[in-house]
């Protein structure tokens, strides 16, 4: 496990400070390499995150994240690399009712509560996670689902129906 790393998030924002360095996927919470769509737990990922405050005064933290999965294809269920790239804004509020109304207000925004101290790692874990999309699959799968064993009674419904149709 990686030990967490750390922002104050008023300093950060207000000197606009940035961090930045690659992760091992593996290095990072279990709930990441272990998400049911990854194909191998190796991996590396560049990130850089910043912090700054916007013109109508809220603190924002920005995160970037690229790197080169292996995902499961949804059609073949073979690997598939996947090119992450992702670029978040994240505008932070005072308040879990601020953070609603302005979100209401703006569809396309990306908010947080605001918290004094950010664990960064996690940041990057939650992004990692939401980057990841629903389905992956080769961009032209052509692989064929490997023949399934042991199944020789065939569908059941199909059974039950053929039960049916024969009355
Ligand atoms: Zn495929």
């Amino acid at each position: 496990m990686l030990d967490p790393i750390l922002i104050d998030t008023a300093t950060f924002t207000r000197e606009q400070q940035q961090r930045g360095g690659q992760l091992q996927l593996q290095a990072l919470d279990r709930r990441v390499w272990s998400h049911e769509l990854l194909a191998q737990r190796d991996g590396i990922i560049q990130y850089k995150v910043s912090g700054g405050i916007d013109r109508w005064q809220r603190s924002f933290i920005d995160i970037s994240i690229e790197g080169e999965l292996q995902l499961v294809c949804q059609r073949c269920l073979q690997a598939v690399s996947w090119a992450l790239n992702d670029q978040s804004h994240i505008v932070l509020f005072a308040s879990e009712q601020l953070l609603d109304e302005a979100m209401a207000a703006d569809e396309s925004l990306e908010g947080a509560v605001w918290s004094a101290e950010y664990n960064l790692t996690a940041l990057l874990e939650d992004q990692i996670l939401m980057a990841i999309p629903f389905a992956p699959r080769h961009e032209d799968c052509d692989h064929t689902l490997a023949p399934q064993t042991n199944q020789d009674s065939g569908n059941p419904f199909a059974r039950l129906a053929g039960l049916k149709s024969g009355h």
